[in-house]
């Protein structure tokens, strides 16, 4: 049973009610998660109100090793973080253990490191003045977290709330809440003092619009769709709270027919079924030089049939269970729709009914959608599932306009041997985030965030250092 973590304690709600959390894999409840309301809210935000004071004043090299503390304790219980979000999420085993939970100790770690090297500026003015700047932690701060990569999203923004000496109140995604209940047992054991940390669960239009309304909570990270970005934006914004928002994506794959062939098509798979096409920064549109495409289809299509969906728990699956029946029947719909548009499904294109375990589980096939303008809703909208669609161009101009073309900015991928044109390209193409020859490198040094209906603001590295501490700046006459 999931509880929250409010004041240092795992309780329940207030309203003493819970609601079910489903295994996606088998399609049925088996937990339950607090249905929390504004009522929680406000008994987190006075416990991270009171914590503050004392946190905001902690010697930074003690709040650092609490946090690698805290690194380490996920790393000894690695085996039990992975296997928890591979039920509550749907994806696989493996994946979960060797991206998931890895990467949110290491977002940990990071932090806990990155705040050494973090310092203000100054900035002289010969001999009439000189000003430095302060960095000061904020205060309350909420953060708010989708369900596609649950314990990795979630500690990327509450690790740079608490090194810079912020406390925090935190919702996971209702769907996926078991490893951040997780994380609130191994803060106890870590020594967080009670406060710095709340973990509230429940749903986004209760226990999340609490945590964007309130009044004492003056910074707000949020990472999911652009819809909700905006309505915590509409709540948030008159409020003159700061606001941090990852939101969606329709991101494009640009492949030029120099490309490295092979790591391109090994890439191109992963960067658009990994995690069953379930994160933000997976490529969906994949736009390629004519002189390539029907190779490129023929050899993406047959490696795409190899994927082998399955249990979860399974060494071998590539492809687990989608997250939720309702997101499941949303990607269906969008598969119905690309139809409707006049697209022809290459591969895919179905619900997968498994044997055993599984069987009444909601799986997908990936699915490869052609023959569709590249201004239709399919090409338009976030789908944010195991499906891509393919578009064959063939000047650069030409595919610029078409991967600009959509509302979302967040990444995209340049497959090219040709140096000037990658960065030609690079320069022109309307995202935050962009990989050349190569998908998810990440370094935690550098900014992440989208242009547009994709967010506003950066994180990682000094940028969520800066957004969670607020500067001032101090002014000395020197004559
Ligand atoms: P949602 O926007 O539905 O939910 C995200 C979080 O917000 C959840 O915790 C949700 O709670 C909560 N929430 C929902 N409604 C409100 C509200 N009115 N006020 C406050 N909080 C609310 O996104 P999903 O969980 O469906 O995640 C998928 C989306 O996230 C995709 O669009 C994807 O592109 C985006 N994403 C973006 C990333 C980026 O870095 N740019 C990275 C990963 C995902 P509940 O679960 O209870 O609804």
């Amino acid at each position: 049973m999931v509880k929250n973590y409010i004041n240092g304690e795992l309780v329940e709600a207030v309203s003493g009610q819970f609601f079910d959390n489903y295994d996606p894999s088998e399609g049925t409840p088996y937990d339950i998660t607090p249905d929390s309301d504004e009522r929680d809210i406000e008994l987190a935000v006075k416990a991270a109100e009171k914590a503050f004071p004392k946190w905001s004043n902690t010697p930074v090299e003690e709040r650092s090793a609490i946090i690698m503390k805290i690194a380490s304790l996920i790393q000894r219980d690695i085996g039990e973080f992975a296997r928890a979000e591979c039920v509550d999420n749907g994806k696989p085993l493996a994946l979960a253990k060797t991206v998931d939970i890895p990467r949110a100790i290491r977002n940990f770690e990071f932090f806990a490191s990155a705040i050494h090297g973090f310092s203000s500026e100054s900035h002289s003015m010969e001999d009439k003045a000189i000003n430095y700047t302060l960095r000061n932690p904020i205060g309350v701060v909420g953060a708010i977290s989708p369900w596609n990569l649950p314990l990795y999203l979630f500690t990327w923004k509450i690790a740079p709330a608490l090194i810079t000496g912020n406390c925090v109140v935190a919702k996971p995604s209702e769907i996926t809440p078991v490893t951040a209940y997780m994380l609130s047992e191994i803060c106890i054991e870590a020594g967080l003092p009670k406060g710095v940390l709340n973990i509230v669960h429940g749903y986004g239009h209760k226990t999340g619009k609490a945590i964007s309304s309130h009044p004492k909570i003056k910074a707000i990270t949020f990472t999911g769709g652009t819809k909700t970005g905006a309505d915590i934006a509409s709540i948030a914004a008159p409020m003159f709270k700061k606001l941090s928002l990852e939101l969606g994506g329709k991101n494009p794959n640009i492949i030029f027919a120099d490309c490295n062939y092979e790591q391109m098509l090994e890439t191109t798979v992963l960067s658009s079924f990994r995690n069953q096409g379930e994160i933000c920064l997976c490529g969906s549109r994949i736009f390629i030089e004519k002189p390539i495409y029907e190779k490129f289809k023929k050899d993406f299509t047959a490696k795409t049939k190899k994927l082998k969906i399955g249990d979860p728990l399974q060494a071998n699956t590539d492809q687990g269970a989608i997250v939720s029946k309702e997101h499941m029947e949303k990607i269906l719909s969008y598969i119905q729709l690309a139809k409707e548009e006049g697209g022809t499904v290459l591969c895919g294109g179905n619900r997968v009914e498994l044997e055993g375990r599984c069987k009444n589980g909601w799986f997908i096939e990936p699915t490869i959608i052609e023959g569709l303008p590249y201004n239709c809703r399919t090409n338009l909208e976030e789908i944010f599932g195991p499906v891509v669609t393919l578009i064959p161009f063939e000047t650069e101009e030409e595919v610029l306009k078409m991967a600009n073309s959509t509302e979302y900015g967040l990444a995209s991928i340049i497959w090219t041997e040709n140096l000037s044109r990658a960065h030609r390209v690079a320069a022109k193409i309307q995202t935050g985030i962009v990989w050349i020859n190569c998908w998810m490198v990440r370094d935690l040094r550098t900014p992440f965030g989208g242009m547009r209906s994709s967010g506003v603001g950066r994180e990682g590295g000094i940028e969520a250092l800066r957004f969670f501490t607020e500067a001032r700046n101090i002014c000395v006459k020197l004559q």
